[in-house]
């Protein structure tokens, strides 16, 4: 996996616990501040206390899940731990998009497995679960590799944890995969307000889960299965419950979030209705979505992006290369033109859209003139920052049984040059902040004293100094300097000239 080259950070595995512990973006990487109440790694069996620690890998949906997860299972008395060590239940919420996510899995499992013996020896039961998509894909396999392995279960599986838990307290080995006729989302415990306010004043709904695409890359629609959407009064009554606990920005999420058609009234619902609806939620400032097919983007969507103040002007828009060759053969359903053409719809909407992207390198046959024309789409766009892969086999997808798989080295040499042309891009986006005035959510303190980080509308941090207070405000900021991983400012006072002189327009295209 290639260095994410983002300003909105690292890629790294969550830990959903702890005090101030932070989980991350729009990728999974959104900073959460999470329970400041939760348990240290001191096992209290006096109390008769049962202590949960999960780790969550790879993208936002898993972050949803894992907090779902810890709320179904604190209704039946387990606090979150901010570590392994001391706790009785221990749940990897797992990513199988590449080869390298899925491995990690396998060697912090035998990390625990010396945890497990351990607590054994000292008369304390410990049970592993592995739950996400690595469970879904490997299934017993799991069991076999790693014996301390208590519990296999699948994405879809979640609101049985409570029971299927129990089972393995009492000893049984469990694998759970199916795809089953209930819905999950009718079973899982909503948060309760507290654990909502720790989590900060940004959250994510899902709203939309797996996909029907069939991207030749890509083990999504298989271990996430196909489309669903959850109907609209949850997702709104969800949003309320959010918004009431203290949560001023919403991301709906989904693997593939406009391609949304949920019920609601009057019969299916698109994701841009939905927006307007949730946006219609008192109290909620801010609305984003994550993560959208080029192919999905109708004229609705693109209207929001004009119409509704709430929705932000930043769109992750995934377009994995700018080849049409390799496009057609990653089976995206979309070429570089339409690309490009959706991209400019959504500048004509919204002047300062900014947009990010995920690009893969080195998928099979691609030549250094596919890998060009991945260069080329990059300064065309002038993206704010972008993800890049090396192409990763995945067992049972079609891409993986061709025989014209790139060189390593070459795919280690092109994900060089696209996140330098990248990272140009991305610095000369920030760059093009410098005295801006933007409105920022600020969302938790700083590293420094007196100082908070918040999120421009373009998803950057931004650091200012701030009273605490503001913490869940939206305040205008003027970017004074750019740092490494993020924007610095000052508080600024609501001016006429913002007022008249509109949302900045960015000049950020470079070439390759
Ligand atoms: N639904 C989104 C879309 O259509 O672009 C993407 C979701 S996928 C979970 C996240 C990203 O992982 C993809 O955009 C792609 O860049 C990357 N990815 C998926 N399969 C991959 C593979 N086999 N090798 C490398 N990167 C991969
Ligand atoms: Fe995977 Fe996205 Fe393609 Fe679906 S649309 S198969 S999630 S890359």
């Amino acid at each position: 996996m290639g260095r994410p080259a983002f300003l909105f950070g690292a890629k790294p595995a969550m830990t959903l616990a702890g005090p101030g512990a932070l989980a991350s973006n729009l990728f999974g990487e959104r900073a959460q501040r999470l329970k400041p109440g939760s348990a240290n790694s001191k096992p209290d069996r006096m109390s008769g206390t049962r202590k949960l620690h999960i780790k969550s890998y790879g993208c936002q949906m898993n972050v949803y899940d894992s907090q779902r997860m810890t709320d179904t299972l604190a209704r039946e008395g387990f606090v979150e731990a901010d570590a392994p060590e001391g706790a009785d239940l221990i749940v990897l919420n797992t990513c199988h998009i590449r080869e390298k996510a899925a491995e990690k899995v396998y060697s912090e499992l035998g990390r625990l497995r010396r945890l497990k013996e351990a607590a054994a020896r000292e008369g304390r039961k410990v049970v592993i679960a592995v739950a996400g998509c690595v469970a879904q894909a490997e299934g017993e396999e799991i069991i076999r590799r790693a014996a301390a392995v208590d519990l296999v279960l699948g994405p879809q599986n979640y609101h049985r944890l409570p029971d299927l838990v129990a089972r393995a307290e009492r000893g049984s080995k469990i694998v759970d995969t199916e795809f089953p006729v209930e819905d999950k989302f009718d079973h899982l415990a909503p948060a309760s307000r507290d654990a909502t306010r720790a989590r900060g004043v940004t959250a994510f709904v899902t709203v939309q889960e797996g996909c029907d695409k069939f991207c030749t890359f890509c083990v999504v629609p298989y271990t996430r299965g196909a489309e669903v959407s959850r109907p609209v009064h949850k997702i709104v009554a969800e949003a309320e419950r959010l918004v009431d606990a203290g949560v001023r920005e919403v991301t709906l999420i989904g693997q593939n979030v406009n391609a949304y058609h949920g019920e609601g009234p009057g019969g299916t619902w698109s994701l841009a209705r939905l927006l307007y609806r949730v946006a219609e939620v008192p109290g909620l400032l801010r609305l984003r979505y994550a993560t959208s097919h080029p192919g999905d983007m109708d004229d609705d969507l693109i209207a929001a992006h004009r119409e509704l103040t709430a929705l932000m002007p930043q769109l992750h828009l995934p377009v994995q290369s700018g080849s049409d060759r390799i496009l057609a053969v990653m089976n995206r359903r979309h070429t570089r033109a339409d690309y490009l053409a959706v991209i400019e719809r959504l500048k004509q909407a919204r002047p300062d859209m900014a947009f990010s992207s995920d690009f893969i390198v080195g998928f099979p046959g691609e030549t250094e003139q596919d890998f060009a024309a991945t260069l080329a789409i990059v300064g065309e766009v002038g993206y704010a920052g972008a993800f890049s892969f090396k192409y990763s086999p995945r067992p049972g997808t079609p891409a993986a049984d061709r025989q014209d798989q790139v060189d390593e080295a070459v795919k280690v040499e092109r994900l060089a040059r696209l996140q330098a042309q990248i990272d140009r891009n991305q610095a000369a986006f920030n760059a093009g902040c410098v005295g801006r005035t933007f409105d920022v959510l600020f969302e938790k303190p700083g590293r420094l004293p007196g100082q908070l980080v918040g999120r421009s509308p373009y998803l950057q941090p931004v650091q200012a100094m701030a009273p605490a207070s503001l913490i869940g405000d939206v305040r205008p900021v003027t970017i004074t300097r750019t740092g490494a991983n993020s924007l610095f400012g000052e508080l600024a006072q609501p001016s006429a000239e913002r007022a008249v002189a509109g949302p900045p327009v960015f000049e950020t295209s470079l070439e390759a």
